[in-house]
Parts: C-alpha cells; structure tokens; sequence
C-alpha cells in the first residue's frame, strides 16, 4: 500500500519541491512574452470531476500540487453522483422499503398498515436531494482543499496545456500535468434510438415518470438487475434480455450467478438468457414491440412493452479532448492505453478511471485516482485489481472480490471451497432475510484466500472485509480465527472461512 501513515509527509515535501520548481520562477529574466509562455498556472489540471476525477484532484491538492478540475457538467461528481450509482441506490434503497410495506413481508412481521401507495414523485425528489447534497458536497470539498474549479469542456491543446470553454470564454490552463478521469457514457444499442422518455438508457430509467406496465431490459448485467428490480418492486412487469447464459454481467462466480437468478425470479423478474435483441419499433399505440432471437440462432420472437431500458454497458468518454493533437491513440475498445504509473505515451499527460481499461467501477476510479497523483509526487504506483470488489445492490445483493471457482479451474490453480448458508446464520434468521450463502475459495496447499462470493443482504457491506483480508495475503485460517460480533451476519464470513480452512464450519 502505497501514501498511508508517514509516507504522506514525504510525498507532500516532494510535490512542494515540484511546485516551486513549476511556478513562476526567474520571471524577471524573461521578455513579457516569454513570460507568458512560462507561466504555470497549475501543477495539476485534472479533466473531469467523476469519482476518479475530483478525489484524485482532492489528493493532488492534499499533497501541495497548485490543482484545478476542469468540468463541463454543471454539476460535480459525474456518472457517479449525477446518475449512476447515487442515484441508482437511492431508487434500490426506497423500493425496497415499498415492496416491504406493500408485499407480504411487513405483515409477516405484525407490522400491519393500510392504505400503502406509491409517490413516486416523492420519492425522485428524495433521489435528487441525496445528489444535491452529494455534488454539492464535493464543491464544498474543492473550496476546502484549494482545488480550483473550472466550469467548461476541456480540450488538450499541447503536452502541458488544457483549454476549457466555459460560459465566460476560453479558459487556456498552462499546467505541468493533465489527468484525464473523462469517465464513460452509454453504449448505444445499433438501430435502437434512445429518447430517455420510453426507450431509455440508465439515466432514463432513473427518472421515469410513471412505473411502466411491461418493461424490457436489453441486458441482465449489473445495471439491468438493479435497475429492473427498482421498477419490478414498485409495480412493472420486468423481462430482462440477456445474450449471456447467466445472469449478473461479467465475472461474478457460476454457483452464485445461478442462485442469484432463482431469488430474482421469485421475485418475479423474467429473463430470457442466450437471447438477443434484434430490433425494436414503435407502435401507433405507443408501445413497444421488440424482436427477440437466440442467441444461438433459430427460434424468434417479439415482446411488447412500453419502455424500453437499454442496458448494455458503457464506452470510454473522450469525444473532442484533443487526444489527437498530441499524439495519444485509443485502444481497439476506445480506452486510453497507460502504463504502470497511469501515464499515457505523453510522459505529463495521465489517464484513470473508466477511461482505461480495467472494472467500470467507482471505487477503482478513485484508486486509481490517488494513487496515480501520489505517482506525480514520486511516490510508489501499486493497484492490485485482483483486490478490486463488485457488488449488486439488489436484495438480496451479490458481492465478490477475487477469483471465481471457474478461474480457478481455468488457470489451473488447486483450490477449497468454503461455504456457508445465510439459512444457518443467527442474524439471519432473526431477521427472516435468510437468501444466499457465502462462498470463500482459497489455494488448496497454503490456505492463502482466493476468492469471496457473497450472496445475501449485506453482502456489500461483508465484501469490504473479504477485500481487506486478500489485500493482507491472509489465510483462510486467519479470518476463521478473528473474533466476530454476535449476533451479526458477518459471523457466516467467518464461517465459511471456517469451512474452507478446516473442512467444516460450526453452525452448520
Ligand atoms: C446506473 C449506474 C449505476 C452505477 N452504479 C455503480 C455502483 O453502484 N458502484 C460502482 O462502483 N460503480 C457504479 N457505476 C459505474 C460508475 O458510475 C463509474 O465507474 C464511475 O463513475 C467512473 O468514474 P470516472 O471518474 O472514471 O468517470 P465519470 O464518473 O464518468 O466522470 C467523468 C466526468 O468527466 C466529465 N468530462 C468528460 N469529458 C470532459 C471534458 N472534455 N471536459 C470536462 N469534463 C469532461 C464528465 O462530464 C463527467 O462528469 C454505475 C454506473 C451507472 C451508469
């Protein structure tokens, strides 16, 4: 690990080092025009204030980097805070409290109440508060640490030179580095035009304006269960299309993958696995028919709906940055090619995020982030994505970290398995939310932790310590032995821990 504890006072000594040596020295030795193509007018320009963009900003300021954020949004925090994942878990958190009030559960509780309906203007109003405050939040945060923010688009006209369009003019940004964090946006759906009104994408499907009757969604990956689930629980009939075999995108463990459809349908979400979309129109009705076939070729079929959600993952964003003037050549997939320092083939120009390659995630953004303005400073570069968790905050949610059981197999590596049951967990119980397991892979002949696979609630919340453990090299055993609160649903972790390190748990 890299810029924790002392080593932060040694890396802000260098950036101080970097500062002076950037800034508007021997100015007095140089003709007026000379002296503006000196100027340095920050250390830092950093375009795009998503989770990548603004914490690695924070950080360069954090460590005396003279920093400024270029963003074109009004708002600060991007995909993220503006419409991905603040909203997204907004929407999951209010309806599921709403299915519980409204299904069977409360009553199964002795929790009765009549006359539950939905406001769903209420509860986008909700949605949009916690985003006001979070973005709100992060401009508070710049002002705090002497970020400077700059409204605009960011456009790279030279190695060390950004030019923002702002609504005041031309903003020209002379600056010892550039950090590209300019994140992703929607991948579009060929012969699909997307109006945000009934055929959506993510940000659509975010604000509806009424729960639809049939929703469609082109793609069962993360954002399309999520997503599907919102509108399923407060009232729309959800199918969702997948090309894939499974459901839950890509990399989460088979074992998991497969319980994990069996709850959802329960719940009554539909899926049509190994399917593609082959088109979709309107009809003079407003609905939508949408032309479906295997995937595999063959058997076809139209569904019908009114919205359409288009789900099918996200591209890089960098559309008029200016890449080009300087050299830079995107990958075959449109990311922003790096090496281990997150520098792009320009020594000062950097790049992280979504924007390269590696998980779509906000928390890998933000690593990637401080680690790679810590670099700036001279600072050790290390990320291990192995490390990285994903998680689906459906209920009951999904959670990973580490080498799935069919990796493993793939690779070649000898592995145990642990698993245990939410069914035998005290809290679990007690709770009556009892779906899922955990399931903890681990190397066969050195205990060493492989891979945790959790489906339950709260498995986001658990991830976190299965991260710590495989960040730490720890040994199955390690974690079995670390006294856990009782009575919590951790205690499975551990248990499965338990199993995988020797052979058997105890509660189960
Ligand atoms: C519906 C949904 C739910 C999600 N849920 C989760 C989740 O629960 N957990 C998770 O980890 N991830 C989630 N994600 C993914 C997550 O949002 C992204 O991985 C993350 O936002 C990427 O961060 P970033 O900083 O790389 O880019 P972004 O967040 O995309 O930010 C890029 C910023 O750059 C700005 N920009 C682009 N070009 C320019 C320019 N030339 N000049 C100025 N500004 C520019 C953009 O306006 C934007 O604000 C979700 C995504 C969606 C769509």
């Amino acid at each position: 690990m890299v810029g924790r504890g002392p080593g932060v006072v040694s890396l802000a000594c260098r950036a101080d080092a970097a500062l002076s040596e950037a800034a508007f020295v021997h100015r007095e030795d140089l003709s007026a025009e000379k002296r503006l193509l000196r100027k340095v007018d920050a250390d830092v320009t950093v375009v795009g204030s998503g989770p990548g963009g603004y914490v690695a900003a924070i950080k360069a300021a954090q460590l005396g980097f003279k920093t400024v954020c270029v963003e074109k949004n009004a708002t600060l925090g991007g995909t993220c805070l503006n419409v991905g994942c603040i909203p997204s878990k907004a929407l999951l958190n209010n309806s599921y409290l709403y299915h519980l009030a409204h299904g069977k559960d409360f009553e199964s509780r002795g929790i009765e109440i009549q006359g539950i309906s939905l406001n769903l203007e209420k509860m986008m109003a909700q949605k949009s508060g916690a985003v006001k405050a979070l973005t709100g939040g992060i401009a508070h945060l710049f002002k705090q640490n002497k970020v400077t923010h700059v409204n605009g688009f960011g456009t790279i006209t030279g190695k060390n030179q950004v030019t923002a369009k702002t609504a005041e003019g031309e903003q020209v940004i002379n600056t010892k580095n550039i950090l590209i964090a300019t994140g992703s946006e929607v991948t579009p759906f060929p012969g699909i035009e997307i109006d945000e009104d009934t055929i959506v994408s993510s940000t659509g499907a975010l604000s509806l304006k009424k729960v639809p009757e049939e929703l469609i969604v082109i793609g069962a990956g993360v954002i399309g269960v999520e997503l599907g689930s919102v509108w399923q629980r407060l009232g729309a009939k959800v199918t969702a299309v997948e090309f894939l075999g499974h459901v839950g995108g890509m990399g989460i463990d088979m074992e998991i993958s497969k319980n994990f459809q069996r709850i959802l349908q329960k719940q009554g979400l539909k899926f049509k696995l190994s399917t593609k979309v082959m088109g979709a129109t309107r009809r003079p009705d407003g609905k939508i028919d949408v032309a479906v076939e295997a995937a595999a070729g063959g058997k076809n079929e139209t569904l019908t709906c009114d919205v359409l959600l288009v789900c099918i993952g996200r591209r890089p964003f960098t559309g008029n940055l200016g890449l080009e003037a300087v050299g830079i050549e995107l990958d075959n997939r449109g990311r922003i090619p790096i090496n281990g320092r997150f520098q792009t083939k320009v020594p000062s120009i950097y790049a992280i995020g979504d924007v390269v390659a590696g998980p779509m995630l906000a928390h890998k953004a933000e690593d990637e982030g401080i680690i790679c303005v810590e670099g700036m400073a001279g600072g050790a570069v290390h990320i291990d994505y192995n490390c990285v968790p994903s998680v689906i905050y459906t209920h009951p949610e999904v959670a990973w970290v580490g080498k799935t059981e069919e990796q493993l197999k793939e690779e070649g590596v000898p592995y145990k398995v642990g698993k245990f049951p939410f069914a035998a967990n005290s809290r679990a119980k007690t709770n009556a939310d009892t779906d899922g397991l955990v399931k903890i892979l681990s190397h066969k002949d050195t205990d060493r932790m492989l891979g945790a696979h959790i489906l339950g609630s709260g498995a986001g919340e658990m991830i976190n310590e299965a991260a710590l453990a495989m960040e730490y090299g720890a040994s199955c055993e390690d974690v079995a032995r670390v006294c856990h609160a009782h009575p919590t649903v951790s205690e499975a972790f551990r248990e499965a821990n338990l199993a995988a390190s020797f052979g058997k748990a105890i509660n189960f």
